[in-house]
């Protein structure tokens, strides 16, 4: 369960190479590298610029003691990334989960940067996460690592610097203890300090769902281009969480057809389709859905070789590789999770004719309204839920189709095409700024 640690917490510099790190899954920060690289190429990126681009500008790694329930103190390790600041302030997530490494987050927060650029929101990207199972823990334990995380990582974040949010592991209520924490220490009120917290201190309508919603958007726009019908599509989701139960949700609405989801413990496989409404939405990191759904029983490696029209990676990074990109039987998949294709199995899966509509462009729709979020925030005006659909819908709508239209133009892959359009724009931002002194 909780790992102990020894070591220093410390803000490193620029470019200093990272800490030691605790369990390295997959190579995801080596991956995102190599993705900006041969981009970086391909636009004929300034060198000092891509240079620059190429290292998180801030990197912050704490060690959290943790009062358990059973008296004693346990140590648990988090880290906060900010990757770049260049189009405004810093903004990503915050992940549980007990594989969280510095490198995973230094490359998610990289990812962000690209992500918020791609749909044209005036941030840079970071991330944050704590090397932690939270199903482990009582709500109790989670409430006191929660505040006691926010209240190490308080030198970095700020309404106006870094604003977290959730990600895998956290949730509505993480952020709540988060606002809080803030608001004693500084002693005051502060609710854009973090985005997809409750409605009821402060966030926005339609924020939980935002992130299936956008996936469910571009999931029917990807379909007519390739000439599929909505009605009847039929998808399979691993992953049950906030990306997964609410993507199920809304492609369901829209008349798609739910044949298999998953959660960590395995998937249910049900041809006639699944009522997403019957999925224990929030219920936590305990709930499955072999409880909630009827159908078979699947294994992950089975949900993600079934034959379907759509297959939505929800969960965990890394998922589809070399080794089982083959066996994917999908015609589109779009990446709910982040990072959940490797760049090799993205090789296998473009020579199979798989459109991959990329995790920068699918999942966008959570920053998206969380940036409505912070903006109704400042404002202290909120706006109706019809308003923020709408809104969420012009922005998707507008990036899918520049992405589709360069894709098509220039004859690249969709994920191309979104870290050209990314990368450019953030590279024009720091042009414009040039160098500090
Ligand atoms: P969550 O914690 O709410 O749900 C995660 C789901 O994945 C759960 O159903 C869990 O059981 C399942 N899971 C965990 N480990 C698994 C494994 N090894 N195999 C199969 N399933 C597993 O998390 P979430 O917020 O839904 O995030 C899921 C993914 O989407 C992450 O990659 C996250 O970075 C990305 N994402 C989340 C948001 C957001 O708004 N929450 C936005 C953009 C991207």
């Amino acid at each position: 369960m909780a790992r102990k640690t020894t070591r220093r917490d410390g803000v490193h510099s620029e470019g200093q190479p990272a800490a030691t790190l605790p369990i390295k899954r997959h190579d995801m920060w080596e991956q995102t590298l190599r993705q900006l690289d041969e981009v970086a190429q391909r636009i004929n990126l300034d060198r000092d610029i891509h240079t620059m681009m190429r290292h998180p500008k801030r990197t912050l790694e704490v060690a959290i003691p943790v009062r358990m329930d059973n008296g004693h103190v346990e140590m648990f390790q988090g880290y906060r990334v900010h990757h770049n600041q260049w189009r405004g302030p810093c903004k990503g997530g915050i992940r549980y989960h007990h594989e969280v490494s510095m490198e995973e987050v230094k490359a998610l927060a990289m990812l962000m940067t690209w992500k918020c650029a791609l749909m044209n929101i005036p941030y840079g990207g970071a991330k944050g996460g704590v090397v932690v199972d939270p199903s482990r823990l009582s709500l109790g334990e989670l409430e006191r690592l929660t505040r006691r995380f926010t209240s190490e990582i308080m030198i970095i974040i700020g309404p106006d610097k870094d604003i977290p949010a959730p990600d895998m592991g956290t949730n509505a209520q993480t952020m709540a203890w988060m606002v809080d924490t803030y608001a004693m220490i500084i002693g005051h009120s502060v609710p854009q300090i973090v985005t997809g917290k409750p409605v009821s201190v402060g966030g926005s309508l339609g924020r939980m769902e935002a992130t299936g919603r956008g996936i469910s958007f571009i999931t029917a726009a990807v379909a007519k281009e390739c000439g599929l019908d909505t009605q009847g599509l039929r998808v399979a989701i691993q992953g049950a969480g906030n990306v997964g139960a609410h993507a199920a949700r809304t492609v369901h609405e829209l008349g798609a057809r739910v044949i298999a989801i998953s959660d960590v413990k395995g998937g249910i496989y049900n041809e006639r389709g699944i009522d997403p409404s019957t999925l224990s939405f929030g219920a936590g990191p305990k709930a499955s859905v072999w409880d909630s759904c009827p159908g078979q029983k699947i294994s992950n490696a089975e949900l993600l070789a079934l034959d379907c029209d759509v297959l939505i990676p929800a969960a965990l990074g890394g998922v589809l590789t070399a080794q089982n990109a083959a066996n994917v039987k999908a015609k589109i998949i779009v990446e709910g999770a982040n990072g959940p294709t490797t760049p090799d199995a993205d090789a296998i899966l473009d020579k199979k004719g798989i459109i991959t509509v990329p995790d920068i462009l699918a999942n966008a729709g959570g920053v998206t309204v969380s940036y409505f979020e912070w903006v109704q925030g400042i404002q202290y005006f909120f706006w109706e839920l019809e308003e923020i659909n709408m809104r969420l819908h012009k922005i998707m709508r507008s990036a899918f189709t520049d992405l589709w239209a360069l894709s098509r133009r220039e004859r690249v892959s969709m994920r191309t095409a979104a870290m050209m359009i990314a990368v450019s724009r953030v590279g024009e931002a720091a042009k414009s700024l040039g160098l500090f002194p």
